[in-house]
């Protein structure tokens, strides 16, 4: 099957009791059983639930994983693969980190004795000097937030074969539309399913994928034991989503491409960052492990002041000023005081988050409105 196809029907089935072409909400805590031990498959929903059920098929399906899991929320999933490691254990995460990570990291699972180095995987060969005995995960995200930064995925995986070292993909930025990172060698991939995969700004919601039945054990005991998992309601939000996941992203791109142009050509605008420029220095790499260039467009001004960013975000009209991405509607956002204010300063002025950064997450509507959005936001400054 196609991915285009398995967005739809990848290992799914109408619903056996009825027929019903999408699965239903059961919005059931407990299942009845005939006698005691005797039911049909589900017993209690933080086990299984047949919403959650589909979804997670479905996720491994769009991953080409063997099993999908779905989380509260991306920080719910993460949570469930740091928990997997002991204290002493080290983990090699890459420096420009999606920021509730980072914060995880650092103040929940440092003082429980895991220790993290942050390296910058722009270059794969940064992670050998942090491996050793007690390297048990890499976690790689690409591209990053807000600055669009590329991982070689296949690389880094070469890079710790044998070596007994799991490599987690935060897919988020991507999507399994763009980028699988499970067939370029990784172990897990994690999404905050919040984003593309339910693409309409309506759930919180989080997913594991894994391809290794030892470890899909491990990770559902996790969800089983620590209880983070997603509901019915939220689970088929998710599954609806990803049934248009193919046609939404192809339309991110083509927009986020548009807006790209216009931007770089723009003479008020300094810095664009995306993958699909051909000065993006890791954009070989880009070509080579995704399959277009997504909708998430980061830029500066000339004038290098805040106060053009905070003039231009609100003067916009069809963008809305928001946290959060990869819904159909346009988002911008200030990542210095909204998505990464909970970095300090100087380490943002470290990573390149200068104050004049703006992030947009394009969204699928009509690339006139877009274009003329920006260019009437550009014009007040
Ligand atoms: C939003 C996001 C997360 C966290 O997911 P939640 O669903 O908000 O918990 C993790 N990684 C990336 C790249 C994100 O954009």
């Amino acid at each position: 099957m196609k991915f285009n196809t398995k967005t739809i029907h990848g290992n799914q089935q109408h619903d056996p009791s009825t027929g019903a072409v999408m699965t239903p909400i059961y919005q059931t805590s407990t299942f009845a059983q005939s006698s005691p031990g005797v039911h049909k498959g589900y017993e209690y929903s933080r086990a299984a639930n047949p919403t959650r059920t589909a979804l997670e098929n479905a996720l491994a399906s769009i991953e080409n994983g063997t099993h999908g899991f779905a989380f509260g929320s991306g920080l719910a999933a993460t949570d469930s693969v740091l928990k997997m490691l002991n204290p002493g254990d080290e983990i090699i995460a890459i420096d420009d980190l999606y920021g509730g990570s980072y914060r995880m990291f650092t103040r929940i699972y440092e003082k429980y004795g895991l220790k993290f180095h942050f390296v910058d995987m722009t270059n794969p060969e940064n992670i050998l000097d942090k491996i050793n005995s007690n390297t048990k995960l890499i976690w790689v995200e690409t591209p990053t937030n807000p600055l669009m930064k590329i991982a070689d995925i296949e690389a880094i995986c070469n890079l710790v074969k044998g070596k007994n070292i799991l490599v987690a993909v935060d897919n988020t930025f991507a999507s399994p539309y763009l980028q699988r990172p499970l067939d370029l060698g990784a172990d897990i991939v994690m999404h905050s399913a919040t984003k593309y995969l339910g693409g309409h700004s309506d759930v919180v919601a989080g997913a594991l994928i894994v391809k290794d039945p030892e470890l899909a054990e491990k990770i559902h005991f996790q969800l089983f034991a620590g209880g983070g998992i997603l509901g019915p309601q939220d689970s088929y939000l998710v599954l609806r989503g990803i049934k248009t996941l193919h046609v939404r992203m192809q339309r991110h791109c083509e927009n986020g491409k548009a807006v790209v142009e216009f931007l770089a050509n723009h003479p008020k605008i300094d810095k664009v960052f995306h993958p699909g420029l051909t000065s993006h220095p890791n954009h070989e790499v880009a070509k080579k492990q995704m399959k277009d260039f997504g909708g998430m467009v980061s830029f500066t001004f000339k004038s290098g002041k805040q106060e053009d960013a905070a003039k231009f975000l609100k003067s916009l009209k069809v963008f809305t000023l928001a946290e959060s991405l990869g819904g159909v509607e346009s988002l911008a956002n200030h990542p210095t005081t909204m998505t990464h204010a909970s970095i300090p300063a100087e380490k943002r002025a470290e990573k390149g988050i200068t104050d004049d950064l703006v992030r947009l997450s394009v969204g699928i509507e009509d690339i006139e409105d877009l274009l003329a959005d920006l260019e009437n936001a550009l014009g007040l400054l």
